[in-house]
């Protein structure tokens, strides 16, 4: 698999920001990422059952399409991708591969678990983006640790990936909690400062609040990217063994269809086209 998989480190990388852009294009797309299990009750969320059908019925699709759908569709993703490999597919297992690999990392963001993903229900807009981009473009290169060991054989994934939404759900607070904590006690002037990219000057929480909040949160964020690459690789051998272990050694040439080379095509149309005030 690692021979396989670092072949096409590159289309990997880049694609895995694809489900992000098809939200652009696809009405249904959005809900795929992200679960508002708040309106469910309080934690752990006894309320909600696990098992899509038992959910449906006792919430209606509407609501349960309404406040996102990311645990479920997570293994909807894991059986296209054994499929994939059972089919010896190349162009499906890479494309899969690089979603699934989207989805399971929004899955470990706390403020993806939460109705209140940007802080906009407590005055904290802005705090989505700075705790999943801001501060890791500031640390994860230098500072962190990506060195996670070797992928896991995941023996229930609908077990597994509701236990992360509970972790996600459970840090939600901390991370909205800290955040409103250290404004109140950081110079008003010092919280964000200005930098100028690519010519475009913009606003942004400044390094000192960045590494301030990192600390309060004690690797948090290092934790749960950590977890999430050790969950990608896992979901990824898991349903590589669950398709039966194919030989990978002479899979080469991507075959894109037609099709999937028109379906990026759009996917970047959509994606230079988007209204910046949506992103989440
Ligand atoms: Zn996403």
């Amino acid at each position: 698999m690692i021979a396989f998989y670092k072949q096409n480190i590159d289309f990997l990388s880049e694609h895995a920001v694809d489900p992000d852009k098809r939200r652009y294009a696809v009405k249904e797309e959005g809900a795929r990422h992200y679960i508002d299990i708040d309106h469910y009750g309080t934690y752990p969320f006894n309320e909600l059952p696990h098992n899509w059908d038992s959910a449906v019925t006792k919430f209606s699709i509407e609501t349960i399409q309404q406040n996102g759908i990311v645990p479920w569709w997570l293994q909807t993703m894991a059986y296209r991708l054994t499929e994939a490999f059972k089919q010896k597919n190349v162009s499906g297992i890479l494309k899969l591969s690089a979603e699934i690999g989207h989805y399971l990392a929004d899955a470990h963001v706390p403020l993806h678990a939460s109705s209140n993903h940007n802080g906009q229900l407590t005055g904290q807009r802005g705090i989505h983006g700075f705790w999943e981009s801001r501060i890791p473009e500031l640390l994860a290169e230098n500072k962190w640790d990506f060195f996670i060991g070797k992928a896991e054989y995941i023996k229930n994934p609908s077990d597994f990936i509701w236990k992360r939404v509970l972790e996600s759900a459970a840090a939600s607070d901390t991370v909205l909690k800290y955040e409103q904590q250290l404004t109140s006690r950081f110079p008003p002037d010092e919280k964000f400062s200005f930098e100028n990219r690519n010519g475009v000057i913009i606003r942004q929480y400044s390094t000192a609040f960045s590494i301030a909040y990192d600390q309060l949160l004690k690797g948090m964020i290092e934790r749960r990217m950590r977890q999430s690459i050790l969950a990608v690789a896992s979901f990824w051998y898991t349903s590589w063994v669950n398709a039966g272990q194919p030989d990978l050694t002479n899979l080469s040439g991507k075959d894109f269809t037609p099709e999937d080379v028109k379906e990026f095509e759009e996917l970047n149309k959509a994606w230079s086209n988007r209204n910046a005030d949506e992103e989440h």
